[in-house]
């Protein structure tokens, strides 16, 4: 008898791995120049955290915004809502400004994301991390694919254009949201996933 070894319901980091990360096709590399960022069309929920960081940086924002941005601070985000999925319980969405999310300049870069690289600071420090992590998501407590933000996508859900993994694709993000060791472990359970297809595979 094939005995099954247990790969499902895998925890790291006090996150439950879908092993959806491993098949799900993507592109190799992001590339505003070819999808102008659309990822960000739509604004994203934050915690409440991430949002006072934020906030606390508006006049450093503001000094990097272009005329397709707006500059009135009091339009950036929604208001605060309960959220379990968030670390402090809240999540607060940015608003969407010209079609796009307010911190979205016309050339597709996320002005918080552009300040830390102007100001030689991590490039992450001020993004929000489920800006971080897209196409992967937090769902639930499931480290997951956000399959229906990606289904909204023309460059990056194309299967043309999916000549890689997410898995592949976002190892930086995994590491961000794993650790280094977490990570190490990822890469095993990905290996004894791929076994265990093998085997079921063998035997169908
Ligand atoms: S996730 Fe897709 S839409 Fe967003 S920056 Fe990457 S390639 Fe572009
Ligand atoms: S905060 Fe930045 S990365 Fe996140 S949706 Fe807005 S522009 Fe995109």
């Amino acid at each position: 008898m094939l005995v099954k070894k247990e790969t499902a319901n895998k925890v790291i980091n006090g996150l439950i791995i879908d092993p959806l990360i491993f098949t799900q096709k993507f592109v190799k590399g992001c590339d505003v120049c070819i999808c102008s960022g659309e990822c960000c069309y739509y604004g994203v929920y934050t915690d409440k955290s991430e949002y006072e960081l934020i906030m606390s940086k508006k006049d450093r924002i503001i000094k990097s915004m272009d005329d397709s941005q707006t500059k009135n601070f009091e339009d950036w985000f929604e208001d605060e809502q309960e959220d379990s999925d968030f670390p402090s319980g809240i999540a607060v969405g940015t608003e969407v400004y010209n079609g796009k999310c307010v911190f979205l300049d016309k050339q597709g870069f996320c002005t918080l994301q552009k300040i830390a690289i102007e100001d030689g600071e991590n490039k992450w420090k001020y993004k929000p991390l489920y800006c971080i992590l897209f196409p992967l998501v937090i769902f639930e407590g499931k480290l997951t694919v956000d399959d229906e933000h990606l289904d909204r996508m023309h460059y990056c859900n194309k299967p043309i254009n999916q000549v890689s993994t997410v898995f592949e694709a976002c190892k930086n993000e995994l590491k961000h949201v794993l650790g280094e060791e977490g990570f190490k472990e990822l890469e095993e359970y990905r290996k004894e996933f791929f076994e265990q297809d093998e085997e079921d595979n063998e035997a169908a």
